[in-house]
């Protein structure tokens, strides 16, 4: 395993929280140490900028502001709410933890307990801990990875374990620091590190003169921030073709169904039809759309009615609904379903 050379964590932590505590943005979820308002936040804000979160973050606590509120919800309102956001299993995952957290009847405070809930994993339950309940465990996402492979010019794949941990054990030092006379809490200390990834070392401008660390950073004195941290490898990107059946009742409804055919948007419900990875963009298609690294081109096929009540029997054996054309808009989240409604200009009153 490579070794960091030390830094004083004293050094780092006295230089880095009075900075913290004079700039630090008043975003919603730094107004209290509520565990559910925290937790929702830490969820929302993965793979997502701030400035994003916020109006999604306002609305779904107003619409759930307890964890009993939203361990009640159905998951269609809390899909509806997360829509906008991507990455639904986030949501779904969300929602299934409020329901078995609810159960507890109380928030676990540590992080050895809270990863044993289902749906925290070890970024979720390190934040949960630190920034809630004030345990000294260091919170390691994009932001903190930048900064501290520049201050300490650690030069990893930062993307792989063995390195990951690395990191994982300078951001822990850092959050166990103790200052004497200074009454410094593990909360701040990893809000402080996010905050100047967020707002000073940013990836592609850090601005070195206004940092607090701008005197100790390793990378700025070797001349070598551009080059941390290292870039991650791209996945390729695939390309498939969509072709989605649209059916409907004769109650004008929709069918979806639980999909469990196209390697994008898995769990979700979506048209029932067929995906095919191909080599080349196709020429001719209705509309596309991205998830994650499919480039997805649809070609939307409006299909005949259910023509028997064995058709129906069929359709209601799998993982299937029926949803009507209106209630597209608030129970199915993903706007590359939705748009083959408008294609084919579907609302409650038409048929295909
Ligand atoms: S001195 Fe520059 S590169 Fe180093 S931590 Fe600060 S902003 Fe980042």
């Amino acid at each position: 395993m490579p070794s960091v050379a030390p830094m004083s964590p004293d050094n780092l932590v006295a230089k880095l929280i009075p900075w913290y505590r004079e700039v630090k943005r008043p975003l919603p979820w730094r107004r209290d140490r509520d565990p559910y308002r925290i937790w929702v936040s830490e969820v929302m804000l993965q793979q997502t900028t701030v400035t994003a979160v916020i109006p999604f973050y306002e609305k779904f606590t107003k619409s759930f502001p307890t964890l009993q509120a939203l361990a009640k919800a159905s998951e269609g309102d809390v899909l509806a709410h997360w829509a906008g956001l991507g990455y639904y299993s986030r949501a779904r995952s969300l929602h299934k933890s409020a329901r078995a957290l609810a159960k507890l009847g109380t928030f676990p405070k540590t992080f050895a307990q809270l990863i044993e809930l289902p749906g925290f994993g070890p970024y979720t339950s390190r934040a949960v801990a630190s920034l809630a309940f004030g345990e000294a465990v260091g919170v390691v996402d994009g932001n903190v990875i930048r900064v501290l492979s520049r201050v300490l010019d650690l030069d990893l794949e930062w993307w792989k374990p063995r390195d990951r941990d690395l990191i994982q054990i300078e951001a822990d030092r850092l959050a166990q620091a103790r200052l004497e006379n200074a009454n410094v809490d593990p909360s701040d200390l990893n809000q402080a590190l996010m905050e100047l990834g967020a707002t000073i070392c940013t990836p592609k401008s850090p601005t070195c003169m206004l940092c607090p660390w701008g005197r100790l950073c390793r990378a700025r004195k070797n001349e070598s921030t551009h080059l941390r941290p290292r870039p991650k490898p791209r996945r390729e990107s695939e390309i498939w073709l969509w072709t989605p059946e649209i059916i409907q009742r004769s109650d004008k409804r929709l069918l979806l169904v639980k999909n469990s055919y196209a390697p994008f948007l898995k769990g979700h419900l979506i048209w029932p039809g067929t995906a095919t990875r191909l080599k080349t963009k196709p020429k001719s298609f209705h509309y596309k759309g991205g998830v994650t690294h499919h480039e997805i081109f649809v070609n939307v096929v409006a299909s005949k009615k259910p023509s028997s009540k064995a058709e129906l029997k069929r359709w209601a054996a799998v993982d299937a609904v029926w949803i009507s054309p209106n209630e597209m808009k608030t129970k199915v989240p993903s706007s590359l379903i939705r748009k083959a409604v408008t294609l084919l200009e579907l609302d409650d009153t038409t048929t295909t």
